[in-house]
């Protein structure tokens, strides 16, 4: 039997087959368009039909269970038939943020909805908007579409739920949340991967699909792609060197604090606890093209350290590890070398993964036990060398990285575990 997982990234969908195993069977893509910005909802639902459609029969017959990921805090409206009432809005969407200063007379201090960006402002935004008249559904990207798979409205999982306020320690939503009395269908929150349907008879029927296939509640895609890396042990950690610098330890103890951005998502019986830093990729970039920063990395003896102590950013002020909108970017002193700046660079983006594990530790994460490696970053051997140094754990390469592969994962251990 397999498992289908989905991806609806910020680059494009994708979805991925793998065996009992874990084994990748095939990956299938649809990428957005950039000319494609007309009706989002109609694209999404042609990329998933899409996606169905490239699945070779004889595969598709074998599927046992689907699950789809989506981009956290990517929302939208439907009437009371699941049809979209206006347009999504997108993870990185702000216009929110002017329901901020309700939301601080009534969500506690420090919640996550309290952000220009949750799930909650923007479904606040939208109950002032003309074609809240309509709507009787509140659904996030996955939940919809899963909808179209499985045709039940008002279903969401505990990740995607996170920044709509859900109480995922005690399974509830919150009695401030319910005291805002928006009138809407909040949506009834389930474990992810957990089943919740078989496929619409009309669907199976169409695409040759079993007719007893599964569609399981989704996730985000980072969660996805932490589920993809391997790790799944308390004090495992997934390190992701991509434009940003984003860290995420599993831990046996949830940890908050907002002043860092630090928030866990519950994962099984685990929590997953993290927190971004503005350093990453996107500075090195700066500097370097691609070809150089590999050029210049085996030229770097890793055996020595550079002793250049510099704070990477673009431009002014982090979150974590060091909460303070005003801190500088720290680049001088600047040696002529590029091989010795490359090494700066490194080294001091280490120290700060280094601190921001750290960090997660002196607030009651699990010990770190070992650090899996995603993003562009993650192909740097002189880069993880210089790592280990500084985390005094093993570093290594995740198993994989496609958010697609841990949202098949997830459908795999929803339906085989329960
Ligand atoms: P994102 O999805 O966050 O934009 P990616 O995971 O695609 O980022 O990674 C892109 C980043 O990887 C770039 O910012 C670049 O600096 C970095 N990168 C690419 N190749 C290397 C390399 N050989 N060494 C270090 N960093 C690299």
């Amino acid at each position: 039997m397999f498992y289908l997982g989905i991806d609806f990234g910020t680059s494009g969908a994708r979805g991925v087959v793998i065996s009992l195993e874990g084994n990748m069977l095939l990956e299938v893509r649809y990428p957005w368009e950039m000319s494609n910005e007309g009706n989002l909802t109609t694209c999404w639902q042609t990329a998933l039909f899409t996606l169905l459609e490239q699945i070779p029969s004889e595969l598709r017959l074998k599927i046992k269970a689907i699950a789809i990921n989506g981009t956290s805090s990517t929302v939208l409206l439907c009437d009371a038939a699941g049809k979209p009432v206006d347009a999504p809005l997108l993870y990185n969407d702000a216009r929110g943020a002017v329901m901020l200063e309700r939301l601080r007379n009534v969500a506690p201090a420090n919640n996550t909805v309290l952000s220009a960006t949750s799930s909650l402002v923007k479904l606040l935004w939208m109950s002032l908007q003309p074609s809240f008249a309509e709507a009787r559904y509140f659904m996030h990207q996955a939940d919809w579409l899963a909808f179209l798979l499985h045709g039940k409205l008002g279903i969401s999982d505990y990740h995607n739920a996170l920044k709509l306020g859900y109480d995922v320690e005690n399974f509830r939503y919150p009695e401030w949340l319910e005291e805002l009395q928006i009138p809407i269908h909040l949506p009834k929150v389930v474990t992810p991967g957990s089943a919740i349907a078989q496929l619409l008879p009309e669907v199976a029927a169409k695409f040759g699909f079993r007719e007893d296939c599964l569609v399981c509640a989704g996730t985000t895609d980072s969660i996805a792609a932490f589920i993809a890396s391997g790790a799944k042990l308390p004090g495992d950690a997934v390190t992701s060197l991509g434009s940003t610098l984003v860290l995420k330890l599993l831990s046996r103890t949830r940890v908050e604090d907002a002043r860092y951005g630090i928030y866990s998502h519950r994962l099984g019986n685990l929590w997953l606890t993290g927190g971004a830093s503005n350093t990453g990729g996107a500075v090195l970039r700066k500097f370097f093209t691609v070809a150089e920063l590999e050029r210049y990395s085996r030229e770097i003896d890793v055996s020595k350290y550079c002793g250049l102590d510099y704070y990477p950013l673009l431009k002014t002020g982090d979150r974590f590890p060091i909460n303070d909108p005003n801190l500088p970017p720290r680049l001088e002193p600047r040696p002529d070398n590029p091989v010795e700046f490359l090494h700066g660079l490194l080294e001091s983006m280490a120290r700060i993964e280094g601190r921001g594990y750290e960090l997660l530790q002196q607030l009651g994460a699990d010990k770190l036990n070992r650090v899996y490696t995603a993003g562009g970053g993650a192909a740097n051997d002189t880069w993880t060398a210089i790592r280990k140094r500084y985390l005094k754990v093993r570093v290594m390469r995740s198993d994989n990285t496609e958010a697609a592969y841990g949202t098949a994962l997830l459908a795999m251990r929803g339906v085989e575990e329960s």
